[in-house]
């Protein structure tokens, strides 16, 4: 992020043109970042009616997703606190999303020979591909809780069996870890599209809003209304996938 030892980049219409889309973009973008993330995701737990409850219920989120937060928060946050330092008309707000609609108003109103925006298109960028990636891609990497041993939050690479921890070395069974993980989350409430998004890393597998809209008008999966939204439970998905799994595996052994 430091512009000190490389040439200066001025900030041509077209790089203008382009920002300004991924600014507009940007808070929406986090949505769904924070969504693919679902670590501070509300979910509904039964007798909490729309009360957050991600910080009593762990999911293995995405670390990717995470950083993907980070990028965009890093760089947002550095970029309109220089241009605030340099125009002097008030401090950009503390949110990343905020930051980027705070920066929209006042890119245009900043020369694009100013040093302070050098490297601010790259930036940018850079930040939002990442994200962009991220929303479509598998996870490369697991969140797996607390470390039993010190507390500090483990990690791993998506597939792997044992991960250690890297403060104190001690060791956990990834499987056995997601299995409990979403044995404790099999309460939560989502509706189809947050389970869509979800499922792919919380359980391992795939399936399209459609499909649980279907099997829940089917009476094959239990549908419940909370604050009018109609919402499944993750442990009823898992029963209905399992017996999905189960009756095409017959069907297929069968001819
Ligand atoms: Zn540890």
């Amino acid at each position: 992020m430091t512009t000190e030892n490389t040439p200066q980049e001025y900030l041509d219409d077209s790089q203008r043109a382009q920002l300004m889309t991924q600014l507009a973009q940007t808070p929406d973008l986090l949505g769904e970042l924070d969504t693919t993330l679902a670590r501070d995701h509300r979910f509904t737990l039964p007798g909490q009616t729309g009360r957050p409850a991600g910080s009593t219920q762990p999911l293995p989120y995405r670390v990717d997703a995470s950083d993907a937060i980070d990028a965009l928060h890093v760089v947002l946050r550095v970029y309109s606190y220089r241009i605030a330092n340099r125009t002097g008309d008030g401090w950009p707000p503390e949110d990343t999303a905020g930051q980027a609609r705070w920066l929209r108003q006042r890119l245009p109103f900043v020369a694009g020979t100013e040093p302070v925006l050098s490297g601010l298109a790259h930036a940018v960028t850079a930040a939002y591909y990442r994200a962009m990636d991220v929303i479509d891609r598998p996870p490369e990497r697991w969140h797996l809780g607390a470390c039993a041993a010190c507390g500090n939050d483990i990690d791993c690479t998506a597939g792997e069996q044992i991960a250690e921890c890297v403060h104190c070395g001690d060791q956990v069974n990834v499987p056995a870890r997601r299995a409990e993980m979403l044995r404790r989350a099999a309460k939560l409430f989502g509706d189809a599209e947050e389970w869509a998004r979800l499922l792919p890393w919380v359980g391992g597998f795939s399936v399209t809003a459609d499909a649980l809209t279907k099997a829940g008008q089917r009476g094959k999966l239990p549908r419940y209304t909370i604050d009018g939204r109609i919402v499944y439970q993750l442990g009823d998905i898992l029963d209905w996938n399992a017996a999905r799994l189960a009756r095409l595996t017959g069907v297929y052994l069968n001819g």
